[in-house]
């Protein structure tokens, strides 16, 4: 089934441990559209680039089905830019610049096709833009994932709270449960995250996996452990791109399912972050893609005497 993303098509500064990759393919919803776009049928794009973004690129994400209607190209604008530097353990980063460009007067017009898209996944953008993108559809979707993130949380807390109050899934990492919540223990951060709207919640905890929570019931995936970690840049939008994937592909929103769909998540994951910007994402076989989840098994799988 179709799933319509709403983020970030960006260019990327990504320093590492591993080298410098200066004006790579970044943004929040290049990711996920690409880690989606190998398990459901048709992602559909909503964004905004200037003129500067590669065409090459834009015919990567037509060829494999990604929808471009809904990506708006500004005539003599610049592109959303991003740039930060990871820390030795590869575990923390600095943003070093944020330039919103194009991105600051951003109007996501839906196109009439979109409208009653049945998945829909608001990426990290500013509240008021996820807002508008809700405010477009018609009908209620199956499932309406969000992400967001500390910056709007100290920002726009109350418009992102009547966000948050309208989706389904909210999928966030641990600090910004933490913040959002103002409980450490993240048991108590899912209960009161919970009570703000989201039926489920998915904490990402970086190379410590994932916990995904419905009322009382909890999931935990582990993230797999790599022997090189190149750049994590876009891990938590590929996850994203891989959860909602899988849902939107099995149309089946069970917390059975999405056990399934955070393992999806977290192998698109574990490869994305094996090369530079969106390098691993570009040509991937879906048994590559199954090797990797038997992996995932086999990680966790052991005999109970
Ligand atoms: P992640 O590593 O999953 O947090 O995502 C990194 C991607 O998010 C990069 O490719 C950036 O272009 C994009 N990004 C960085 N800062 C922001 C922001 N404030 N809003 C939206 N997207 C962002």
């Amino acid at each position: 089934m179709s799933l319509l993303a709403v983020g970030t098509v960006a260019f990327d500064d990504i320093q590492t441990p591993y080298g410098h990759a200066k004006m790579a393919i970044g943004g929040a919803a290049t990711y996920f559209s690409l880690a989606a776009s190998y398990l459901t049928s048709e992602v559909r794009l909503v964004s905004v680039i200037g003129d500067d973004f590669p065409e090459e690129t834009l015919n990567l994400m037509q060829g494999k089905g990604i929808d471009l209607q809904g990506l708006q190209k500004i005539e003599g604008g610049k592109s959303f830019f991003w740039a930060g530097r990871y820390h030795q353990d590869m575990n923390g980063r600095d943003t070093l610049d944020t330039q919103l460009n194009v991105l600051a007067d951003f109007n996501p017009i839906l196109p009439e096709s979109y409208r009653t898209t049945p998945y829909v996944m608001l990426g990290n953008l500013t509240p008021g833009v996820q807002k508008q993108v809700l405010d477009q559809l018609e009908g209620q979707p199956n499932l309406i994932g969000m992400d967001t993130m500390n910056f709007w949380m100290d920002a726009a807390l109350d418009e992102l709270k009547e966000v948050i109050k309208r989706v389904d899934v909210l999928i966030i990492n641990d600090e910004e449960a933490r913040q959002l919540s103002g409980e450490y223990a993240l048991v108590k951060a899912a209960a009161h995250i919970q009570k703000m709207g989201p039926r489920f919640l998915v904490i990402k905890k970086g190379e410590h996996g994932a916990l995904l929570f419905e009322g009382d019931r909890m999931f935990y995936a582990p993230a797999l452990p790599l022997a090189e970690v190149f750049d994590p840049t876009g891990a938590g939008d590929t996850f994203a791109g891989g959860f909602m994937g899988y849902i939107s592909r099995t149309e089946d929103t069970s917390f059975e399912n999405m056990k399934r769909a955070v393992i999806y998540g977290s192998a698109m994951a574990s490869i994305c972050v094996e090369k530079f910007s969106i390098e691993r994402l570009k040509q991937l076989s879906l048994s590559q893609i199954e090797d990797r989840i038997q992996r995932f098994v086999d990680l966790v799988q052991f005999e109970q005497k």
